[in-house]
């Protein structure tokens, strides 16, 4: 069966009494090359794969043809039915019916891909959790090595932006953090049904074995970060100081120990230099 044509698609879902609901972000693919190429970039035979939001399963059985194993976390029960359809015929898929922002991924990796020595995530992500999707999976520090996702354009640009530039925010640090992230292509809106209102991009994030800088306090670090983006038109001094209530005296003078100047804003600091700050305007005493 071809998920690729939407009339093919949209008569499965209606033979299963399945409404697109859009809360859920629930933008399914249309288009036969875009998950081929997103399955080539992420697996190969011996790497097993975390997929998010299944949907119809259009990229689950792309994703089932050139991976050990899949595991494909749903929220949607109404799909359920949808996906025997769909995905019926692989043995090596199963389908964890859940949220992945509440569900345990350490232990759905210990229950179901216990022997595998190459884990990676691939997505569409529904729209609305993309940046809480992508952090959670980067905090729970899981042992994958990739995550390989399709997100609106807007945030893809964003998230590869580079530190320190004119395009970069919280997410763009917090990202750099954990991994190394590179966008692969972009994906237009008319490749979904329904259709989503911008384009999208897929990225590509391959897990640092190590975070990108030492620090004394992540919550510190990521608060810091979100501080230095939160009011982009101010100084760093003034952003800082009125989103985290620490004295600006303290921030001039960790800014000048580091040799900066005291009217730089908050978006154009390195990777390294917000590390240094962190550490510095956190110190006790
Ligand atoms: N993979 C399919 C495709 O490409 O056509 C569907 C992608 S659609 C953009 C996002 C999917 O994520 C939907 O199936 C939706 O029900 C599911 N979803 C939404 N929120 C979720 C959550 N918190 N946890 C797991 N799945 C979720």
């Amino acid at each position: 069966m071809d998920l690729s044509n939407k009339n093919t698609m949209l008569q499965i879902l209606a033979d299963n009494g399945f409404s697109f609901k859009k809360s859920l972000g629930q933008n399914f693919l249309i288009d036969s090359t875009v998950c081929p190429r997103m399955a080539d970039a992420s697996v190969s035979k011996d790497t097993s794969v975390i997929e998010i939001g299944p949907g119809a399963g259009i990229l689950t059985v792309e994703l089932c043809k050139r991976a050990k194993k899949v595991v494909a976390v749903e929220l949607d029960e109404r799909l359920k039915p949808v996906l025997q359809h769909t995905t019926g015929g692989y043995d090596n898929l199963e389908i964890v019916f859940g949220d992945i922002l509440k569900l345990d991924l350490k232990e759905i990796i210990s229950n179901h891909l216990l022997n595998s020595d190459h884990i990676c995530i691939c997505a569409n992500l529904p729209y609305y959790v993309t940046s809480p999707v992508i952090m959670h999976l980067l905090k729970s520090k899981l042992p994958v090595e990739s995550i390989t996702v399709m997100v609106q354009k807007e945030a893809a640009d964003r998230i590869c932006a580079k530190v320190g530039g004119k395009k970069s925010g919280a997410i763009t640090v917090a990202v750099n953090y954990y991994s190394k992230a590179e966008k692969l292509f972009d994906v237009p809106k008319s490749c979904f049904y329904p259709s989503p209102k911008v384009d999208s991009s897929v990225i590509k994030l391959i897990v640092n074995k190590e975070p990108a800088v030492k620090i004394n306090s992540e919550d510190n670090f990521f608060k810091l970060s979100r501080a230095l983006f939160a009011q982009r038109r101010k100084t760093l001094i003034n952003t800082v100081s009125n989103t985290l209530s620490i004295d600006k005296e303290k921030i001039r003078n960790a800014l000048y120990e580091m040799g900066l100047d005291g009217n730089i804003r908050g978006e154009s600091l390195s990777i390294e230099q917000i590390a240094e700050l962190s550490d510095n305007i956190f110190k006790a005493g």
